[in-house]
């Protein structure tokens, strides 16, 4: 994977300035932090290195961009913590042959990071405004890799699946019954489950027989999944 380049194109066919010093700065500063949090994997680290988070937070908070912090999108969402994006992209363990299913498009950040890593990436978002938005970013980095549509992701991408990994950035009371169906025997689901507060990021395998295991990761506090 060639994420030097890549970044670097990504800069110049983007109508923003190219990072400040201070970003830059804070840009090394949350890689170090992701590393000694305990995210090893040189893959995840390059792959968000390589994506510029500044080009997915509205530009009222771009000095913050490269925070580990969530912060506001539209429509009243919210672009994940950084921390949380690295150890998802982690549990996920994509590799470069597989094709992804995401859940809740948002600002596009986690998908960008997901395309550095795997052959396609298909996420579904229910709000066209974000979905419109996260598009425009995709050609702006010129992720040629990523299909993106808009509905409800509890249904999952009928027509594609299975696929080898999925990942859903928006919690549920439980894990909707068309993405287990959908998950390809010997892959690995990572889904944030449980209500605002008391919520759990958990990791499903579905192995070679079809049987289901869960592991719970850490407690973590996403936007709710909504059905329909
Ligand atoms: N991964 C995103 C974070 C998205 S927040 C990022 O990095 O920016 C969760 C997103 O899930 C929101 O955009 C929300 O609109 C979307 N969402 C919630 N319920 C959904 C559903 N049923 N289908 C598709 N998207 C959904």
């Amino acid at each position: 994977m060639n994420s030097r380049h890549k970044e670097r194109s990504s800069y110049h066919h983007t109508p923003v300035h190219p990072p400040s010093a201070e970003e830059a700065s804070n840009r090394i500063r949350l890689l170090m932090q992701l590393r000694s949090s305990g995210i090893q994997n040189t893959q995840v680290l390059a792959a968000i290195e390589s994506v510029p988070r500044e080009l997915f937070v509205e530009e009222a908070f771009r000095e913050h961009a490269w925070e580990d912090t969530a912060l506001p999108i539209a429509c009243g969402q919210t672009i994940s913590q950084p921390t949380v994006v690295a150890w998802m992209t982690w549990a996920l363990d994509v590799e470069p042959r597989m094709r992804v299913l995401e859940i809740g498009t948002g600002s596009g950040y986690q998908t960008a990071i997901l395309a550095r890593l795997a052959r396609r990436v298909y996420t579904v978002e229910r709000h066209k405004e974000l979905l419109a938005q996260a598009e425009e970013r995709f050609r702006q980095m010129q992720l040629t890799n990523i299909v993106s549509r808009r509905g409800d992701g509890s249904k999952g991408w009928k027509e594609a699946a299975p696929f080898e990994r999925i990942i859903v950035t928006a919690a549920a009371d439980e894990i909707p019954a068309a993405l287990l169906e959908q998950l390809a025997p010997g892959g690995i689901m990572v889904a944030p489950v449980g209500k605002n507060a008391s919520q759990i990021l958990l990791r499903i395998r579905k192995d070679e027989h079809g049987a289901i295991g869960t592991e719970h990761l850490m407690n973590v506090r996403f936007v709710p999944l909504v059905e329909g």
